[in-house]
């Protein structure tokens, strides 16, 4: 057994992989797997027509909103959002928190004008800005910024006022994680990978009204009209993803929803915090405290050569995934929904006899 802290795909409910299981040679009495069914069956139909239900409940957005079932990652949502919605004549905002934010900025600058409406890189991505550090253009197409940054372990508390700017959030590593003002966004789009299920699948919600605006020049697969009005059936869609994706929100409702899941987390992330900050400076958090991301805890060793073997040590103790992303090195635990305090507990008390061993 191993505690997984990997960062994406990453750590799934053991009851949702245990249904999946159960599920895989016969769906339900069909004699065939859903591996082995059309799209156009009326079991896929079911499936997806519920997955998106469930997550507009979840999400509290009523039927002026639209669940799109999409492939291509998050990335690609990069590149969609603005060809969709950024014309030749106006610019938008991008608010930069870390690497994706970066991603999805350079992204859309080479489709169209882009600003920096706010960044926090000259302090090393340690924090999301404050509000007197945001200066949005008067009339932006939309405003962007990415809600949790995965790789830095920095995440939005409160959301910045933007007034009546389509504000549009990557949620891919922290959707579904604690209760959500949903009806604050215009467009929010997750990667499965890490909260909701596994690869191959990427979740767009969005206002309807907002959708329909995309010029007819860009290709119909690459509009989310086209998607929108099939339903998600314009293609074929990763089916077995959004059936895992189903399965995961069931289990969400199972655990009574996003407020007990929000505590969970919290509670979860604040066992790995108080780890670093009683290490006195062995362990160094990456973060600043106010910008402390609650799925991803990121830190580094006070003494680099100590690393290797903490991760090498944490990798035989059966702690799974813990080497930060190559980009920025040191250590990183992701402690997305399927996490248990167990899990955290058990890392915790690693953390604490690794540092008595070597401090
Ligand atoms: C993982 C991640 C992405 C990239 O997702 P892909 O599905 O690999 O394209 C983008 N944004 C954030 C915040 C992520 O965590």
């Amino acid at each position: 057994m191993v505690y997984n802290f990997n960062a994406g795909p990453a750590i799934l409910p053991p009851a949702v992989l245990a249904e999946a299981q159960a599920d895989l040679r016969d769906y339900r009495g069909t004699g065939m797997s859903l591996l082995e069914m059309s799209h156009r069956s009326a079991e896929y139909e079911a499936v997806n027509a519920e997955a998106q239900s469930r997550l507009k409940a979840l999400l509290g957005v009523g039927d002026d909103y639209q669940v799109l079932f999409l492939q291509g990652g998050a990335s690609l949502q990069f590149a969609m959002i603005p060809m969709n919605f950024l014309p030749a004549n106006r610019v938008a905002d991008y608010l930069l928190t870390g690497s994706w934010s970066e991603k999805a900025l350079a992204e859309a600058a080479t489709l169209g004008e882009v600003r920096i409406a706010a960044s926090t890189r000259a302090g090393g991505y340690k924090t999301v800005p404050r509000p007197n550090e945001i200066a949005l253009s008067e009339k932006p197409a939309y405003v962007h910024l990415t809600s949790n940054e995965t790789i830095h372990g920095v995440q939005w508390h409160e959301w910045p006022d933007c007034g009546d700017r389509p504000l549009i959030a990557d949620m891919s590593s922290d959707i579904l994680s604690r209760p959500l003002d949903a009806g604050r966004f215009a467009l929010l789009y997750a990667g499965a990978q890490k909260n909701l299920g596994p690869s191959g699948a990427t979740v767009v919600v969005a206002r309807t009204a907002f959708l329909n605006g995309a010029p007819d020049t860009i290709p119909a697969i690459l509009r989310y009209a086209t998607h929108a009005k099939a339903n998600s059936l314009y293609n074929t869609p990763p089916s077995f993803a959004v059936y895992l994706i189903l399965l995961t929100l069931r289990w969400i409702e199972a655990e009574s929803g996003l407020a007990a899941l929000g505590e969970r987390n919290l509670q979860q992330a604040q066992t790995l915090y108080n780890a670093i900050d009683r290490s006195t400076g062995f362990y160094l958090g990456h973060a600043a405290p106010e910008s402390r991301s609650l799925m991803n805890v990121t830190f580094r060793l006070a003494n680099e050569a100590d690393e290797k073997t903490f991760l090498s040590e944490a990798s035989a103790a059966g702690f799974v995934g813990l080497a930060g992303h190559r980009s920025v090195g040191g250590v990183r635990a992701s402690i997305y929904n399927a996490m248990t305090q167990e899990g955290a507990d058990a890392l915790a008390d690693f953390m604490g006899h690794f540092a008595q061993r070597r401090g």
